[in-house]
């Protein structure tokens, strides 16, 4: 069997007889001389065979694109001017002697080499054949390594591996759960779990005090952005830490990885509160590669006649903004159509624009559909205020500020890349000050995190105004992606209470869905928070991948099924029979 990896041959082999085994990329016949490209996980191994060896010859001659072979060989510097400086391995060739053909393979469904015009779905029924081009052999060597700095990072400071249910009560944590029906519970359902939340909180009251696990969580949702319905979490607990213990030991975990994985460095990582991300950027995990930022004009826009900035700028609850593109007048009608019907998508209703021709001229020198509604002294507010130059675009959003910030804020990433504006590779942060509580429309408020993330203030302050109270959570965000998330948790009964109070969980409802978790509160429960990373983000962004499913071996699609195995599929009358379950036919096939 094979005394090197393919990948592993370089300069310092030659003249030395070796033996690999792998698949064949390429054949190719160069006039009587044969060249096989061997390719294993390490990479690929140019063999060169010459007719005078027959019998090898006569076999390399056969053999076919991904056929499974064995190659013994002297290692030798390739002739000058075939040196491939692209390749570890390209300054040398071995020149075949002996050649097994361990195995055959039929015609692969698409070349490995050019598989560029190949379709996902093609690509996912025959994943293990996609899984053996070198790009995506990459991708899951550096998963492997990242999970292993990160194991490495966790338990030199004292984190204990342990593994929680995947057999749950379902609890309400904002997704919809995945259920298993019960064979000797009839009628009853366990949840997969859509993190390991509950446990890592009691393991804490038992006193393990630093946990971690990396953990495969469930979540049953409509895949319309980038999600999988099961994905990896790296889920961290601790005891008796603050939000700065924990925010300094997790970032000195990340910095570490991708010093080790990638040799990057980053500085410490920049802390802003909720709300200023939201004003700067409207979004809760800004992207400060770009170097564009919301600003607020409301106060201007008050007395315009123009309603539709009126309007949201006198609303308690509207806002009206700007986000100054330099040298953005350039953008073509058609460019701007494309934004506008781009912004459409997060519930804008247009987007106006003012094209900053001649700053001196404020009535000729601004290239408006809107211009003629704003007052001169507005139109010189406004310039001021953004600090406009020439040769600027600025557009606008008025509306509620949740459509305002959803919009402008996808607008500026999507303008970032349009335009290239990124100003640094990486920009790492952290987002803190979190809202306590959400509203939704609804009387009800809900949880911002989750029920039992502590608020940042005392029990009478959080009743007198829940709307105004902050937590206790904190967000790693890298490159507009948000890496993890987590918070410190009430540890007291009394706050627990309170919160579900605000929350209208009755005591019924409590009992119902965490009774454990409160009656482990009664017990003893020490100071704890924690967090927990996104795995599949973060080896996304690190092998710049565009897509978790990239990095993932086995993904499903976008609806949430496997196009290899066919799964989810159908099951055999007896199986639902003893679990109690009798399938209603969906609609359409009644
Ligand atoms: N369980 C939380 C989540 O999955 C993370 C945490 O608060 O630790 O988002």
């Amino acid at each position: 069997m094979r005394s090197q990896y393919c990948g592993e041959l370089d300069s310092s082999f030659i003249d030395q007889t070796v033996t690999i085994s792998g698949w064949v990329h390429r054949r190719r016949d160069h006039g009587g001389v044969i060249f096989l490209d061997v390719r294993d996980r390490e990479g690929i191994m140019q063999v060169v065979f010459d007719p005078d060896a027959e019998a090898s010859f006569a076999i390399a001659d056969r053999v076919r694109s991904e056929y499974v072979v064995e190659i013994t060989g002297l290692v030798r510097a390739r002739p000058e001017g075939t040196v491939n400086a692209n390749m570890r391995t390209g300054e040398v060739e071995m020149l075949g002697r002996e050649i097994a053909v361990l195995n055959k393979a039929a015609t692969p469904p698409f070349p490995l080499d050019e598989y560029s015009g190949v379709g996902e779905d093609v690509r996912l029924k025959y994943r293990y054949m996609d899984l053996r081009r070198p790009e995506m052999q990459q991708k899951l060597i550096l998963r492997s390594r990242i999970t292993s700095s990160i194991r490495r990072a966790l338990e030199d400071q004292g984190f204990i591996d342990i593994e929680t249910p995947i057999l749950n009560r379902a609890t309400p944590e904002g997704a919809r759960d995945y259920l298993v029906p019960s064979r000797t519970h009839p009628g009853s359902f366990f949840s997969l779990p859509q993190s390991p939340q509950l446990f890592k909180q009691l393991l804490m009251v038992s006193g393990f005090d630093r946990y971690y696990q990396i953990a495969k969580c469930f979540r049953d949702e409509d895949l319309r952005a980038d999600r999988q319905p099961e994905f990896t979490q790296i889920d961290i607990e601790t005891s008796f830490m603050d939000e700065e213990g924990i925010m300094a030991i997790t970032e000195t975990m990340i910095r570490k990885l991708f010093k080790e994985v990638l040799d990057v460095e980053f500085d410490t990582f920049p802390r802003m509160p909720f709300s200023e991300a939201m004003e700067r950027f409207g979004s809760d995990k800004p992207d400060l590669r770009i170097p564009l930022e919301l600003v607020t004009v409301s106060d201007l826009m008050e007395t315009v006649e123009f309603k539709v900035f009126s309007g949201p700028a006198k609303d308690s609850q509207g806002r009206v903004a700007a986000l100054k593109v330099p040298g953005g007048n350039s953008l073509t009608r058609k460019q701007i159509d494309d934004y506008t019907k781009y912004v459409g998508v997060y519930g804008a209703k247009g987007l106006a624009y003012i094209k900053v021709n001649d700053m001196s001229d404020l009535e000729e020198g601004l290239q408006s559909p809107i211009v003629k509604f704003l007052p001169v002294d507005v139109r010189k507010a406004l310039l001021e205020r953004l600090s406009a130059e020439n040769g600027d675009l600025i557009f606008f959003g008025a509306d509620k500020a949740k459509i305002v910030n959803d919009a402008l804020g996808a607008l500026r990433c999507k303008i970032g890349a349009d335009m290239n504006l990124y100003t640094k590779e990486w920009a790492p942060m952290w987002v803190v000050d979190f809202p306590m509580f959400e509203e939704n429309g609804d009387v009800r408020l809900t949880a911002l995190h989750h029920p039992f993330t502590m608020p940042s203030c005392s029990i009478e302050e959080l009743q007198a105004n829940p709307a105004a109270a902050l937590s206790k959570a904190y967000d790693m965000v890298l490159n507009g992606v948000e890496l993890g998330g987590g918070s410190i948790r009430i540890h007291q009964e009394e706050m627990q209470n309170a919160v579900f109070d605000v929350l209208k969980i009755d005591k019924e409802e409590q009992e119902e869905k965490f009774g454990f978790l409160l009656s482990a509160l009664r017990y003893g429960a020490p100071p704890h928070g924690g967090l927990a990373f996104g795995l599949d983000r973060l080896v996304m962004l690190m092998t710049g991948s565009e897509s978790i499913r990239e990095v993932i071996a086995f993904p499903k699609t976008q609806t949430a099924a496997c196009v290899m195995t066919h799964a989810p599929g159908q099951v055999e009358p007896e199986q639902l029979k003893e679990l109690h379950i009798r399938v209603r036919k969906p609609q359409s096939e009644s």
